[in-house]
């Protein structure tokens, strides 16, 4: 596998993350119905939605990734501290949106200085799995590392068994895109999640897209192997509704490590906000830049 493979990707990833946060986030909270009576399918980044985003702008999922990303750039490597402070600085800066759990546990951090929360029944959100790219990119050689970051950062929000199951086999299956693997791998990958926890089974598809981590996991995967383009793949995941700004950023960093960047529509990409664009394309580099070395 040469750089320029891994690279593209790597930024297909994170690219096809953005897209798919801007995409679905039109459409957030609302039911398949709604959307179709609205839109009869959602198929262009138009902003709107209830957040009343500017087209192109993106909401937390981005964001947070963005965070936690520039946190490991400016550290070379895993700095826990800096992760959490950045958080922070993002809770601080008046976000388009944030999640309850996500709120409280930076709260907490802010507040006493403690990096971890508890276990707690209410935390099996999806705010801890959808901000992990950046994790994945930096340890793609290095999945001791991979499991380890992946935890830590989750815990500064969510502490749950089934949040971290689920973070951990989005971003393997991502690695295993990024290297070349084909679909097989990540059927493997979805099996294992299913044999430790039989809820995140996806087929048949229930139908939930909600910010429960078992139902966006159920989605993301549904419609990860059930389409055969970047495009399809992500217009189908955001008609679903509900959780739709990460649903289909989830499921767009899937396809985009399966696609490549070459994939993602030109009309998606240019409508994206220029300045995350750019962020992506810096964070792309420097973090795969730092794979090689660890
Ligand atoms: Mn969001
Ligand atoms: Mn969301």
């Amino acid at each position: 596998m040469s750089t320029e493979q891994i690279l593209n990707r790597a930024l297909g990833a994170y690219l096809g993350f953005a897209c798919g946060d801007a995409l679905g986030a039109t459409v957030e909270f609302m039911t398949p119905k709604q959307i179709q009576k609205r839109y009869d399918v959602h198929q262009d980044i138009i902003g709107g939605g209830w957040l009343t985003l500017e087209a192109g702008q993106v909401t937390d999922d981005t964001q947070m990734s963005l965070a936690l990303g520039q946190a490991i750039i400016d550290h070379q490597g895993w700095n826990i501290q800096a992760v959490a402070d950045n958080f922070v600085a993002w809770l601080e800066s008046d976000p388009p949106d944030i999640g309850n759990t996500c709120r409280r546990g930076i709260t907490r951090y802010r507040d006493s200085g403690k990096l971890f929360g508890l276990p707690r029944e209410d935390d099996a959100g999806n705010g801890s799995c959808m901000r992990n790219l950046p994790v994945v990119l930096a340890t793609l050689n290095r999945p001791d590392y991979f499991s380890e970051w992946s935890l830590q950062q989750s815990h500064i929000t969510h502490n749950h068994p089934l949040s971290d199951a689920a973070t951990l086999t989005l971003g393997r299956i991502v690695n295993r895109l990024i290297n070349g693997q084909g679909m097989d791998a990540c059927k493997q990958e979805a099996e294992w999640l299913i044999d430790q926890h039989g809820e995140f089974a996806y087929s048949p598809y229930p139908g939930k897209a909600s910010g429960y981590i078992v139902d966006t996991v159920q989605t993301v995967l549904h419609y990860f192997f059930s389409t055969d383009s970047f495009e399809s793949c992500l217009i189908a995941t955001v008609n679903q509704g509900g959780d739709a700004d990460t649903t289909g950023a989830l499921v767009g960093m899937l396809a985009g490590a399966k696609y490549g960047v070459g994939q993602i529509p030109e009309r998606w990409l240019t409508r994206l906000d220029q300045q995350i664009a750019d962020q992506i394309r810096q964070q792309t580099t420097g973090l795969i830049r730092l794979a090689e070395l660890l």
